[in-house]
């Protein structure tokens, strides 16, 4: 937290008047702040809610129950002889009162004479326009996995209980992403149940992360089976994942690699995007939240900013975990103009957090095609790589009619040769497509599946490439200049 209190001091020390500080924890916020007055001296806290008034300074107790006007008209007559900073809780929800609105923008410079400061503290609040350009905002990140180390092993001491090394350092690393009040809470159920905290938590924790998923409007929390033995094919892209699954490691963190951040799979349909991100998340044992771009934008104007932050924090406490942004060109690939560039602020903040996330949250992002992407997702060093998913090789189309049909008809060989000469072009879904039709012809006559049945479904059956034919010539011309890396070891 060093970090953040240089920034808090900083703040002070420079007379800033009006702060927002955003978060959701109003404990823990108040006790950064009251260490700083230690540190700050001779400044002074007091601190405001709409039920109990004004608390912190004895002969004004109370003062400013259910009137918020009165506190900030308290705080006006101050003198400069003890500086003073007022932490007002509730007070974001009076902030459309033309009076209090008023009232703020008076003292923001009024208060700077006598080095007092009025700090906002609240979870997602779009300031007004008029304050916005008043208020600076300071955010209160979640605490570090050493600060929850700190908190967990404190709690363990505080109530005699043992906690073994090893187990400490599982559940510090499940409890990351949660905010200190849900850690403090998790801890105290356990002591409760069975008097000591241990590996048995965790479980509680996974539980207590999903359904802080539940509650999210934009993340979905899919659950999966897929596995990478699922996929036929993309052998360059599997590869690299597997050593990228490696560096999630702590081995990979002492040895000095960062933590892998993405990586943005770009095709035509039913090439196994989904399926690939599914699979990721299956084998490296993580929850899979697919975050659905076009629900960040619902609502009203302003919403979306505060929206995906709470996004980002509901994800950051499942880490580590995979987060699937589906179909990132049709939600980032808004007109600036037609939607008043909310779609590149949200962005903006997105490529930030991806930017300089510390947490193990890695990102899948699904495309069709480029030619909607904002440039700035494409430039090198936002995502670990971009890898472009073609239509299937022969060599591919063959593994790929081999893994639907044994897991279809797990008992049954057939030729595939004829098969797989007469679905060039087919996409992965549309050869998967090929082998049901095949087997409804088979199943309508109470009969093994054939050769002649797949034969005759592939010849039903339009590949998408057909009528897409422009479409992925040009995204193989726009990846084979470097660009992206062909996610299947041989390009055809
Ligand atoms: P879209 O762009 O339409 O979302 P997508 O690239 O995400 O398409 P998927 O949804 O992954 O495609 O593919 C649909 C289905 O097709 C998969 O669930 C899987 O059954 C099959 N499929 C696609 N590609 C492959 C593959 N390489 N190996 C095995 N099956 C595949």
């Amino acid at each position: 937290m060093n970090n953040w209190n240089d920034q808090f001091d900083l703040l002070i020390k420079s007379k800033t008047t009006l702060i927002y500080i955003r978060s959701r924890e109003e404990e823990r916020v108040e006790s950064l702040i009251s260490e700083a007055v230690k540190r700050l001296h001779p400044r002074r806290l007091a601190s405001w809610d709409y039920v109990k008034g004004l608390q912190g300074i004895l002969n004004s107790k109370g003062l400013g129950a259910k009137q918020p006007i009165s506190v900030l008209q308290w705080l006006q007559t101050l003198d400069s002889s003890s500086p003073t900073i007022l932490l007002a809780k509730d007070f974001h929800k009076f902030s459309e009162d033309a009076g209090i609105a008023r009232m703020l923008r008076n003292l923001s410079s009024e208060l700077r004479e006598k080095s007092h400061t009025l700090i906002l503290v609240a979870g997602d609040w779009s300031p007004p326009n008029e304050l916005e350009d008043l208020l600076t905002i300071l955010d209160l990140p979640l605490p570090k996995e050493d600060e929850i180390r700190t908190l967990l092993g404190n709690i363990a001491k505080a109530s005699n209980s043992q906690i073994k090394d090893d187990e400490l350092e599982e559940l510090t690393h499940a409890c990351s992403g949660l905010s200190e009040i849900r850690v403090r809470q998790v801890a105290a159920r356990a002591l409760a149940q069975r008097g000591r905290l241990s590996k048995e938590d965790l479980s509680e924790v996974l539980e207590e992360k999903r359904q802080s998923i539940a509650r999210s409007e934009v993340l979905e929390y899919c659950e999966s089976q897929a596995r990478q033995s699922d996929i036929g094919g993309l052998d360059s892209l599997k590869n690299w994942l597997n050593q990228r699954h490696q560096a999630f490691s702590d081995e990979a963190r002492n040895f000095g690699l960062p933590l892998p951040r993405g990586v943005l799979l770009i095709g035509p349909q039913g090439t196994g995007k989904s399926l690939t991100a599914k699979a990721i998340a299956h084998s490296w044992s993580m929850p899979l939240l697919r975050l659905d771009v076009g629900r960040l934008f619902a609502g009203l104007v302003g919403a979306s900013e505060a929206r995906t932050r709470e996004t980002i924090h509901r994800a950051e406490a499942m880490a580590p975990c995979v987060l699937w942004i589906d179909e990132i060109d049709k939600g980032f690939g808004g007109d600036a103009r037609s939607d008043g560039g909310t779609s590149q602020r949200v962005l903006a903040n997105v490529l930030t957090w991806m930017a300089e996330k510390s947490s193990a949250v890695f990102v899948v992002a699904t495309a069709n095609g480029v030619d909607r992407l904002p440039a700035e997702l494409l430039r090198k060093g936002r995502f670990d790589e971009i890898f472009l998913l073609d239509l299937p090789s022969r060599q591919e189309r063959l593994s790929i009619l081999e893994l639907h049909i044994k897991h279809k008809r797990p008992n049954i060989s057939i030729p595939l040769d004829a098969v797989i000469d007469r679905t060039e072009g087919f996409s992965g879904a549309e050869l998967e497509q090929t082998v049901i039709e095949a087997m409804h012809f088979a199943f309508a006559e109470r009969r093994e599946l054939l050769e002649t049945d797949l034969i005759l479904a592939a010849s039903q059956l339009i590949p998408l490439s057909r009528t897409a034919k422009e479409q992925l010539k040009f995204l193989k011309e726009w990846a084979s200049s470097g660009r992206a890396r062909p996610a299947s070891l041989k390009m055809n």
